[in-house]
C-alpha cells in the first residue's frame, strides 16, 4: 500500500502536537521558595526546614521573578 503524501503530513503533525504536549507538561515542575530567600528549592531541601513560610511555585515562575536554583537541592 502507497501512503498519500497528504495523510503523512498529518501524521506528522500529530506527532508533532503529541511531543509538543509532552514537552509542556515536563517544563511544569513546582519548586519552593521562601518568604526572604533568593533561591528556589525541591521539596525536601534541607534549606526550608528553618523557613517560616514555604511558597509553591512553577520552576518557569521562579525563574522569571529572578529566583535561582539552590546549590544544595539542585531543583
Ligand atoms: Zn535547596
Amino acid at each position: 500500500m502507497k501512503i498519500k503524501p497528504k495523510k503523512t503530513a498529518i501524521i506528522l503533525l500529530l506527532a508533532l502536537l503529541i511531543s509538543a504536549v509532552l514537552c509542556a507538561q515536563v517544563a511544569t515542575k513546582t519548586v519552593y521558595v521562601t518568604a526572604s530567600g533568593t533561591k528556589y528549592h525541591t521539596q525536601d531541601c534541607p534549606s526550608l526546614s528553618k523557613a517560616k513560610e514555604v511558597i509553591p511555585l512553577d520552576e518557569k515562575e521562579a525563574v522569571e521573578k529572578g529566583y535561582k536554583p539552590c546549590t544544595r537541592c539542585k531543583p
